[in-house]
C-alpha cells in the first residue's frame, strides 16, 4: 500500500481544518521502520497539536497521533524486522513528525518498543501515552516510598486518560484511591474503576489561601497541575509524594516552601516523551506483566473520521477514559 489514509489538519485564514485525506508514503518523514499502524489513542497533546499549540506543533499540513502500535513494513534497523509488532509512544511523534493518526508512519528506530508479550496491539493502545504515563507516575511514587497502609491516594482529573488508568492500577495494587473529578455524572465510572471514594474537582482546590491543610494523602498523582497541585502539596502526609504530569488547570504554581520544609514531601516531575528507551520499555513490561490491566470499561473506540469531533471534546475536559483510535485494528 503506498497511499493510505490519514488524519489532517491544515491551517485556514480563520484557524485550523480537519479531515481524512490520502496520503503517500513518500510524503513521510525519513527514518528507519515504516509501520503499518493498527491502532492509535487520543490523548490531551493530540488536541494541543490539531490546534496548533506551539510548544506542540508549528508546522501545518500535520497529521496528530503521539501513539502508535502496528506491524513493521521494512526497516533498516535490523533490530526490527517486517511482520514484526511495535509500540510508538512520545519522542516527536505526532508533534513535529507525522503521527499515528494515519495507517502508516516512518519513524527513528531509536523510537521503536517490541510489543512485549503480554500485550496486543490493541491492550497497548488502550494504554497508551495516558496509561503508560500513569504507570510512570505509579512506578515513581513507590520508588519514593509509597507503600499500601500509609494512607489514601489522591488521583485528580480522575475520569480523564491518565486519571482513570492511575485510579485502576493503584486500585488494584491495594491502595485506597480518592478520585477528584469534575463529572458528577461519573461517580459510578470511578467506583467501577475502584476508587473508594470521590472529591469533587473543586474540593480539591479547597483552602488554596491557607498556608498548610491537614495532613489526608500518602500520595497524589496529578493530571492537572495549578491550584490542585498546590492544595495536594499541602494535603501529604508527612514524607508523602506528589507525582505532576499534567497541566490541564494550568501550567502555573504559585506556592511556598513550607510543604517541602515543614513536612518533608516530594514533588516528582514526570516526563514520558523524552524518556529513555530502556526506561520505557521497562514500565511497558510492567504493564504487560505485573501490572496488567482490564481497562475495557474506559475505552471509546473512535474511527479517523470520528478524531475531529473528539478533539473538541478532550480539549473542553469532556472525554471520559481511553480515545482508541481503530486505524485498522478491528
Ligand atoms: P484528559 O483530557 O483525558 O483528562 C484530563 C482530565 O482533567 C479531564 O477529563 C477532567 O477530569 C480534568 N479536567 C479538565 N479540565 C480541568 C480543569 N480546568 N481543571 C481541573 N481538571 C480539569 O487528558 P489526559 O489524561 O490525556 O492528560 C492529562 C494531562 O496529563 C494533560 O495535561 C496532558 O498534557 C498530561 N500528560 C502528560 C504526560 C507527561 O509525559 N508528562 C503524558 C500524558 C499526558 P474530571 O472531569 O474527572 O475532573
Amino acid at each position: 500500500m503506498s497511499d493510505f489514509s490519514a488524519f489532517q489538519v491544515r491551517r485556514t485564514d480563520d484557524g485550523f481544518e480537519r479531515d481524512v485525506v490520502r496520503r503517500s508514503v513518500t510524503d513521510l518523514p525519513d527514518g528507519d521502520v515504516l509501520i503499518d499502524v493498527r491502532y492509535s489513542s487520543l490523548n490531551y497533546k493530540d488536541a494541543l497539536s490539531a490546534t496548533g499549540n506551539p510548544g506542540v506543533t508549528r508546522n501545518f499540513p500535520h497529521t496528530p497521533g503521539i501513539d502508535a502500535s502496528g506491524v513493521v513494513v521494512e526497516s533498516s534497523d535490523p533490530a526490527f524486522a517486517p511482520g514484526q509488532s511495535v509500540v510508538v509512544i512520545g519522542f516527536d511523534l505526532g508533534m513535529g513528525t507525522a503521527g499515528g493518526f494515519a495507517e502508516r508512519i516512518r519513524v527513528p528506530a531509536g523510537w521503536v518498543v517490541a510489543l512485549p508479550d503480554g500485550l496486543t496491539l490493541r491492550s497497548a493502545m488502550v494504554l497508551g501515552t495516558a496509561g503508560f504515563t500513569a504507570a510512570l507516575c505509579v512506578d515513581k511514587l513507590l520508588a519514593a516510598g509509597l507503600a499500601p497502609g500509609q494512607g489514601p491516594v489522591l488521583v485528580t482529573g480522575a475520569t480523564g486518560g491518565v486519571g482513570s488508568v492511575a485510579v485502576r492500577l493503584l486500585a488494584q495494587l491495594g491502595y485506597e484511591v480518592v478520585a477528584a473529578s469534575g463529572k458528577a455524572e461519573q461517580h459510578a465510572y470511578l467506583k467501577a474503576l475502584g476508587a473508594t471514594s470521590i472529591v469533587d474537582r473543586d474540593g480539591a482546590r479547597f483552602g488554596i489561601d491557607k498556608p498548610m491543610l491537614k495532613e489526608t494523602y500518602a500520595g497524589v498523582v496529578d493530571t492537572v497541575g495549578g491550584d490542585t497541585l498546590v492544595t495536594g502539596l499541602k494535603t501529604l502526609r508527612y514524607g508523602g509524594s506528589l507525582a505532576a504530569c499534567g497541566l490541564v488547570e494550568s501550567p502555573a504554581i504559585h506556592a511556598t516552601v513550607l510543604p517541602f520544609i515543614l513536612r518533608h514531601v516530594n514533588l516528582l516531575g514526570i516526563d514520558s516523551v523524552q524518556l529513555p528507551l530502556t526506561e520505557k520499555e521497562r514500565i511497558w513490561n510492567r504493564l504487560a506483566g505485573e501490572w496488567s490491566l482490564d481497562l475495557e470499561q474506559t475505552v471509546t473506540e473512535l474511527q479517523l473520521d470520528d478524531l475531529d469531533a473528539a478533539i473538541d471534546r478532550i480539549l473542553g475536559g469532556n472525554m471520559v477514559g481511553r480515545g482508541l483510535v481503530m486505524v485498522q485494528g478491528e
